[in-house]
């Protein structure tokens, strides 16, 4: 047991809901209006509530309510907030040293998850890593060296894409607003291709038949000779969980292998055991040539990493790579125990679990509501999209809705897609069944108020 600033022994976060108060209540509202005053205004949050403290699959507030948490901070709290090994491992590193700088007094932890890196990514090459502190930081070296490696300059992005929000990242992203807007001029040698959006492309539309409309554009637009890589999330995350239909991985990563373009694929958002198994590209049974991860891989620490084939990594002079904080010790100890987690409580496993349990419950809301046009997604990371029936015209005022109804009862959830009409859930995946059931019939209600 810990103790508050007053010395007093801290009630454990117990693992199920708790409405103490209106959520939000009256000292996160306090603090709101601290904030109004304090932080810069473009910084924004989903839920109106400010944590006091969390653990397992449970957020509690200043107010005291205990939230179920299906949003694990954007799939960063993948082995659950507070994870026991992660918090003793983190306390212990803390407290041998913090900081040396791995370009200066180099140390085991940083090496340890460079080695964990090239046994849980999928292929049996040689692999290397570097390690970063945010996954734009990672998206941005993994362009580096592709360009690097083969002396190109393009690279090829898709449609609803989200790689970040620094300079060359936003180029990369998709989506205008909020990421966007006004913030250009914008990197060059940037190409956009359309994406497999099963719901949303022609009837019957294949993966094979998606990739050589993309490949097709990009021969033409681009040319592939002159391409570096093509970057794609083998999921997407922020532009709304559309999964590609089947053989569209296959097909672009072959013929990127056929053209000497590096296949990069962004698992930041669907790494680390998230979609059921330990990569999302691992489904379609596709190996990347670079991979980046973020989020998920320590525990809620700061950390990223670049992996994949050594004779590309390895082509980046000494020095060429790297920056202050790159793998901090703190969080190469934190990811390291994270991965333990994983592999010990078997978390690919947990994640299929999490989808047999969930994704029957959103397909009857499904039958139920026809404004719920799609139920998609993988393991532990699921979504509906809203649109109207027939035109399928984005609902995005009814996925805020749904939103803001079930963190009033207590429940986060949070919303995505380029037209903001995806309401997902990314828990962790520690959750117990009966956490989930009560997130899930919390989910259930609201979508009922919302759409009558
Ligand atoms: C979140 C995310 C990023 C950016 O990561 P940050 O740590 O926020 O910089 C990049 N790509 C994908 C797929 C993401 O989900």
């Amino acid at each position: 047991m810990t103790q508050d600033d007053t010395g007093a022994a801290r009630v454990p976060v117990p693992q199920r809901r708790i409405l103490a108060t209106e959520i939000p209540g009256p000292r996160s509202k306090e603090l709101a209006s601290r904030r109004e005053r304090a932080v810069a205004h473009g910084v924004s949050s989903s839920t109106g509530v400010y944590v006091d403290d969390a653990a397992g699959a449970i957020v509690r507030d200043v107010d005291g309510n205990c939230l179920i948490d299906l949003g694990s901070g954007i799939a960063v709290t993948t082995v659950g907030h507070a994870d026991p090994p992660v918090v003793q491992a983190v306390s212990e590193q803390v407290a041998r040293f913090t900081h040396t700088c791995f370009m200066v007094a180099p140390y085991e932890g940083y090496v340890a998850v460079c080695e964990e890196l090239a046994k849980v990514t999928p292929g049996d090459h040689e692999k290397r890593s570097a390690l970063f502190n945010s996954g734009a930081e990672a998206v941005e070296n993994a362009v580096k060296i592709a360009r690097h490696a083969t002396g190109r300059q393009a690279v090829a992005v898709f449609d609803h894409a989200y790689h970040g929000r620094t300079n060359l990242t936003m180029a990369l992203t998709a989506k205008n607003f909020p990421y966007k807007d006004h913030f250009g001029p914008f990197a060059s040698e940037i190409y956009r291709a359309p994406m497999s959006y099963p719901l949303r492309d022609p009837e019957g539309m294949t993966g094979e038949e998606a990739a050589s409309r993309a490949i097709d554009q990009l021969s033409v637009q681009v040319g592939a000779g002159n391409l570096a890589c093509v970057l794609i999330e083998p999921i997407q995350g922020e532009g709304g969980f559309v999964v590609p239909a089947p053989g569209f991985l296959p097909a672009l990563a072959s013929w990127c292998a056929d053209h000497g373009i590096v296949f990069i694929a962004d698992e930041i958002q669907t790494g680390f055991a998230r979609t059921g198994a330990w990569f999302a590209v691992e489904h379609e049974g596709v190996v990347p040539d670079l991979m980046t991860t973020a989020k998920g891989m320590a525990g809620g620490m700061p950390l990223a990493a670049v992996t994949g084939r050594a004779d590309l990594m390895d082509d980046v002079h000494p020095g060429g790579l790297g920056g202050t904080y790159g793998g901090n010790p703190v969080a190469c100890a934190a990811s390291l125990a994270a991965i333990r987690t994983m592999r010990e409580l078997d978390l690919p496993a947990a994640a299929r679990r999490i989808e047999g349990q969930a994704r029957p419950r959103l397909e009857s809301l499904a039958k139920q509501h026809p404004e719920i046009a799609d139920v998609r997604g993988r393991g532990a990371m699921l979504a509906i999209e809203l649109a109207e029936p027939t035109s399928l015209r984005p609902d995005a005022a009814a996925a805020q809705a749904v939103a803001h109804a079930c963190h009033a009862q207590g429940v986060i959830v949070l919303t995505c897609g380029t037209w903001g009409n995806v309401v997902r859930l990314l828990p962790p995946l520690v959750i117990g069944e009966d956490l989930l059931e009560e997130g899930l019939e919390v989910l259930g209600a609201a979508i009922g108020d919302v759409l009558g």
